[in-house]
């Protein structure tokens, strides 16, 4: 949405389009939000509502809700777009591509050794639900919860399960505590961490909290999470700050869980669908067909690209499954020149982060348009703002070119001749031949 604003105040027409019923997400979800602004000492009221008015009554933004890209074809300054709305489809041309699609929830399902089942363990996303409609409270009978245990880095930064830090479940946890503290000046918050980690300005946030009394933070790692009489829960912890082990008894333990990306393919399912992928693009001669019976690639299922390079954005192992990005020498840029990817599908980042990334992300859509209309290459990687130069004369039909070339700017025609997408290209050599 903060996309959609920045291109869309800029004077830019924009599609938003939202697979739900409503426009929101997570954050939506939300009973209070992080602070947005200095001091950053208190949680606040979530500002979502307000964004949604907003984008939803800009003359410059419309918005598909309850619709899904079917598919996005042509080059940067003038993709073809299809969608698939409730109940019909839609096209329109566009210029450049963002993709947003953000985050879904750590498997909770995975954490048994971290009490995972237990009625009384529950998700951070499960305590904004319970925040946000009244009490904290046990939910095996109901009984107000005194004393509530934060497990930090639940399935993050653990080489079975996420093994990055997932950046915004220390600040939820925080929060959540808060929530604990304003509901019940009487209760106890407990936060179990391996390391704090409160990006940029949030430092002084989590120094806000260290100064409440009622929240408990201690460093160490859970080696087990268990019943214990009258329907409470004991944690335990080993090499805390303390050198000893300890056990803290809660009547509610949160799990801090972490963020996985849309864009993610869990390992089985990767390798099943490149094998499939492989297969159909032998047999069609090289070209993706959109109709051979392939598994439209189970997860993720976004922009569905005509690309011969494949439907969507490349995701690296070792990227964890997030979208591909050297976020230092080039945030928000993708493999696929025109298509910007922003927020948590991106990396790990809390609310305000995606916006200040979302917002970047415009930017660079904005300038491609420009790029494009003005005849420029977009985003050249050699200081020259030309398309190249094709020298088809010696060309033997090898597709090499067309299978190597990272932004699938040269693809084929139908007997198997190069054929040069021009804005699509980067300009890493200056000829192209
Ligand atoms: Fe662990 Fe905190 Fe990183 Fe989340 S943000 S993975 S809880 S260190």
């Amino acid at each position: 949405m903060t996309s959609a604003l920045g291109a869309a105040d800029a004077g830019y027409d924009v599609a938003l389009v939202e697979k739900s019923d409503a426009l929101g997400g997570w954050a939506k979800k939300m009973y209070k939000q992080l602070p947005q602004s200095y001091p950053f000492e208190s949680i606040e009221k979530p500002t979502i509502n307000s964004t949604i008015d907003e984008v939803n009554s800009h003359d410059k933004i419309k918005v598909f809700t309850s619709s899904v890209v079917e598919k996005i074809a042509g080059v940067p300054g003038q993709y073809d777009v299809t969608l698939k709305t409730n109940g019909g489809s839609e096209q329109f041309k566009s210029g450049a591509v963002i993709n947003a699609a953000g985050w879904r929830p750590y498997d909770a399902g995975k954490l048994d050794h971290l009490g995972a089942g237990n009625p009384n363990v529950i998700t951070n996303l499960e305590m904004e639900e319970m925040a946000a409609k009244g009490k904290i409270t046990r939910p095996s009978d109901g009984k107000e919860a005194k004393r509530v245990a934060f497990i930090q880095c639940a399935g993050s930064r653990d080489a079975n399960h996420l093994p990055y830090c997932s950046s915004y479940c220390c600040l939820t946890s925080l929060k959540q505590a808060a929530y604990v503290r304003e509901k019940n000046p009487d209760a106890m918050a407990y936060i179990l961490y391996k390391d704090m980690r409160t990006p940029g300005q949030y430092e002084l946030f989590y120094k806000s909290m260290q100064d409440d009394p009622g929240v408990m933070l201690t460093k160490g790692d859970v080696t087990g999470v268990s019943e214990a009489p009258g329907g409470t829960v004991y944690v335990s912890l080993k090499d805390t700050l303390l050198g000893e082990e300890i056990k803290i008894e809660a009547d509610l333990v949160v799990l801090a869980t972490g963020m996985v990306p849309n864009s993610r393919i869990e390992v089985e399912e990767l390798a099943e669908w490149k094998t499939k992928f492989d297969e159909q693009l032998t047999a069609s001669g090289g070209k993706p067909d959109p109709n051979a019976p392939l598994e439209p690639h189970k997860v993720p299922n976004i922009l569905n690209l005509d690309y011969k390079q494949g439907p969507e954005l490349p995701v690296l192992e070792e990227a964890y499954g997030f979208t591909d990005s050297n976020y230092i020498c080039f945030q928000y840029e993708s493999r696929r020149t025109g298509v910007y990817t922003a927020g948590s599908i991106r990396q790990p980042m809390h609310m305000m982060g995606s916006m200040e990334d979302g917002m970047g992300a415009s930017l660079k859509a904005i300038q491609i348009v420009e790029a494009t209309k003005n005849g420029y290459s977009v985003h050249p990687r050699a200081w020259d703002q030309t398309y190249p130069e094709v020298n088809l004369q010696k060309c033997t039909s090898c597709k090499r070119c067309t299978e190597e070339c990272p932004f699938s700017a040269i693809e084929e025609d139908e007997k198997g001749t190069p054929f040069h997408k021009m804005s699509r290209c980067r300009r890493l050599s200056w000829v192209m031949s």
